[in-house]
């Protein structure tokens, strides 16, 4: 029952030294979730330990190099692995002619179906229903189109208050319906209701993906609550000026962004090669969120299971 972020590149724009560009695995229940696609990321797959073929789903933010030049190494060593599976990879248009010229090119021994999901509404819409885990995207306030995504764990059945069903006599009828979350009337016209005698067995967990972005007043209300969010944090407030004619944010703005919508965690990336020293960056955005991390290469944040019991 994992749900864990794995950080593979932290760098904007280009790889440096010991940055990678943008890449990250979403771990769900064993799954793996590719969330943007940058220079070197088959490299860092390998160094963190994650199987290329494991990863069915590849979600790209935006058309720019730094989240994207990664994929065609990737998609020729899967075809060299063998892979067989159908490949889905949810980005914008335009990612279709990129696709295209690549398969032209270089798809030869690509025998498994890659299907490019396209990414299209600029409010929240759900692009992927799963067993256990829905992706919506929504639009970002970037210098092309850019998305981002939001990844629910499906919340489980209810399950009923076992000393109840003595209690109150409850058939296997009703029982069903209450699981099901459906309130059940008698024929005495006895109520009985589904918060009484069922509950959540645990709180279905969430991670919301903003890179690359400037802020704009909706972008809040999309990450309303969410357990995890990773924010790109490119500038420090020094290049305030930079960050808005590039349509990127300083950490600061992100933290106010993770305040906002209230978020449980807040992790920051997608840092300017420029800064050697990522603290100044830190402090400024801990300063109004303090549950606020910085992204390095090879990080993993879990967002752990609460699971609720029996009263
Ligand atoms: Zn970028
Ligand atoms: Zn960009």
């Amino acid at each position: 029952m994992d749900f864990s972020l794995t950080i593979m590149g932290t760098a904007s724009a280009r790889p440096v030294a010991d940055k990678y560009p943008s890449a990250h695995v979403l771990k769900i229940h064993g799954r793996l979730f590719l969330i943007d696609c940058g220079e070197g990321t088959q490299l860092q797959l390998s160094r963190y330990g994650f199987s290329h073929v494991k990863i069915d789903r590849i979600f790209i933010s935006h058309l720019h190099g730094d989240h994207l030049f990664g994929i065609f190494g990737l998609v020729s060593t899967m075809a060299l692995m063998g892979r067989t599976a159908p490949l889905y990879i949810y980005a914008p248009v335009g990612f279709a002619e990129v696709l295209a010229f690549f398969m032209e090119h270089f798809g030869e021994g690509v025998i498994f179906d890659i299907i490019h999901v396209p990414l299209t509404s600029v409010n929240p819409q759900v692009i992927y229903e799963g067993r256990s885990v829905d992706v919506s995207a929504f639009g970002l306030n970037h210098r092309i189109d850019a998305f981002g995504f939001l990844f629910r764990e499906k919340e489980p059945a209810r399950n009923i208050h076992k000393w109840k069903i003595e209690v109150d006599n409850l058939t296997l009828t009703e029982i069903g319906a209450l699981k099901r979350g459906e309130d059940v009337v008698r024929a005495n016209g006895e109520l009985l209701k589904v918060e009484d005698y069922t509950y959540i067995p645990y709180k279905g967990r969430s991670f919301a993906y903003c890179s690359d972005t400037a802020p704009f007043p909706k972008l809040a209300s999309y990450l309303r609550g969410v357990d995890l969010l990773y924010h790109e944090a490119t500038f420090a407030e020094d290049l305030h000026d930079m960050a808005r004619t590039t349509f990127h944010s300083t950490g600061a703005q992100a933290a106010s962004v993770a305040l906002e919508a209230g978020v449980g965690r807040l992790v920051i990336g997608h840092f300017s090669s420029r800064y050697r020293d990522l603290n100044t960056i830190l402090e400024e955005a801990r300063a109004i969120f303090p549950a606020t991390e910085i992204a390095r290469e090879g990080m993993k944040f879990d967002i752990p299971l609460i699971r609720y019991s029996e009263e």
